[in-house]
């Protein structure tokens, strides 16, 4: 019998309706003649409920309760829905994230899958269950405390269950039809694709495309494992995300893939440093050490005088504040003249793997935001990938810009957002 692993995000497991509704789909896979393993993530926007009431009880609360808090959200989801299909006639199993053998480092708030020992799902299944599992959770091997996998991270888990388990298909529901060449809540003309490769669409997730988390489809590839990535509001086939099987398999892709956007980072600009060997070496390591990934730098002559440059980089916005501490902290050492922090920035990249072979992508970008007015701050660049930033406030038109201006606007109508908050 086939083996489908599906997973539910929050947005279609908003209330007890969507909840129904989820039941009857998984009951209808299983009549269809398969075998069914569900993970799902926190109904609606449960998990930032969890942590604005973590942050109004404490501005810092320990990682090991906030995790044992967070996995809360998923586990009252796995309850009801097999509530639900209970109450349809069927029968199903839940399982948290450590019963279901997800096993992670320790990493408290974003802890990696190092193995999926699923024993007890095979055992459930092959008792004729329906087996929903919560998302986004697993137990450390070596603490045993339980532990999250950041953001998003039911994706991961419904991707290393369906490799653990040899599943035939790993099928993503969310609240759009699939990907889309840009996000449809930003670009109304985004274009549903049919396919997508999964090199491109790591990049597209790297540069904050959100239907997929990075760490699912980096998974996905290593597993060599194709997701479905599909509505749970709609019947209609989504997108594929899959392994280009030589080079013949990607002759007939698109020179671009779509437009991601991302407003989850900040810049600082360390004003006034020597021009001189090391400096750059002591201003990351001091990042490093503080524990803070770094995404674009870029360095100029400084504005401020002769002999001195200024060093721009971004970073999480959650780590600015931090950030800025660090330097701070080695000001007179290094003898700079001052920082600058800027968190109204967005970032917007163009990713595609005909870059490789057609030139001229970047020109027409940067055209593009000339015509629309809008200041590129800074530019980096990666075999497939061109990214830019701009100010915040400017970046929706500068997506819609760009998307237009490669062609990608749909000819078909605008794109169906069927729910969610977009949080
Ligand atoms: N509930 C978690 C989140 O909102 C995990 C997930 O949705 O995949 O990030
Ligand atoms: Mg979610």
């Amino acid at each position: 019998m086939p083996l489908v692993v599906q997973k539910y995000g929050g947005s279609s497991l908003a209330d007890a309706d969507s909840i129904k509704r989820v039941a009857r789909r998984i009951v209808d896979t299983r009549k269809a003649g398969n075998q069914v393993c569900v993970v799902v993530s926190a109904m609606g926007d449960t998990t930032d409920e969890l942590l604005d009431l973590a942050d109004a009880v404490s501005p810092a609360p320990p990682e090991r309760e906030l995790d044992m808090l967070l996995t809360a959200g998923e586990r009252m989801s796995m309850a009801l829905v097999s509530m639900a299909i209970a109450n349809l006639g069927d029968s199903a199993r839940s399982f948290t994230g450590s019963q279901a053998g997800v096993i992670t480092d320790d990493v408290h708030g974003k802890a990696r899958i190092i193995d999926v020992t699923p024993g007890r799902i095979t055992e459930a299944l092959g008792a004729g269950h329906i087996v929903i599992v919560a998302g986004f959770q697993g137990v450390s091997q070596n603490t045993k405390e339980i532990t999250t996998l950041g953001r998003g991270g039911s994706d991961t888990t419904a991707v290393a269950l369906a490799a653990a388990l040899n599943a035939d298909v790993c099928e993503i529901y969310t609240d759009v039809d699939g990907i889309f060449t840009a996000d449809p809540r930003i670009v109304p003309t985004a274009r549903k694709v049919d396919r997508i490769a999964n090199e491109e669409m790591q990049e597209m997730a790297a540069s904050g495309a959100k239907v997929l988390m990075l760490r699912c489809v980096e998974y996905a590839r290593r597993f060599n494992l194709p997701i479905h990535v599909r509505s749970s509001f709609s019947h209609r086939e989504g997108t594929w995300v899959y392994q280009p099987q030589g080079e013949d398999d990607d002759v007939e892709a698109p020179i671009i893939a779509g437009v991601a956007h991302d407003r989850s980072e900040a810049k600082i600009t360390v004003v006034g440093v020597d021009d001189s060997p090391g400096q750059a070496a002591s201003i990351f390591k001091a990042i490093a050490e503080g524990g803070i990934n770094i995404d674009m730098i870029v360095q100029n002559v400084s504005a401020v005088s002769t002999g001195k440059t200024d060093v721009s980089f971004t970073l999480p916005k959650t780590d600015g504040q931090r950030g800025v501490q660090v330097l701070q902290a080695i000001k007179d050492q290094l003898g700079f003249e001052s920082l600058q922090y800027d968190d109204q920035i967005g970032k917007l990249s163009l990713v595609g793997s005909g870059m490789r072979s057609n030139p001229g992508v970047s020109a027409t970008l940067f055209q593009a935001l000339a015509d629309n007015g809008i200041n590129i701050e800074m530019i980096s660049t990666s075999e497939i990938r061109v990214s830019v930033v701009t100010k915040d406030d400017q970046l929706d038109d500068a997506v819609r810009a760009v998307h237009t201006a490669f062609g990608l606007d749909s000819s078909d109508g605008e794109a169906v957002v069927y729910g969610g908050t977009g949080r």
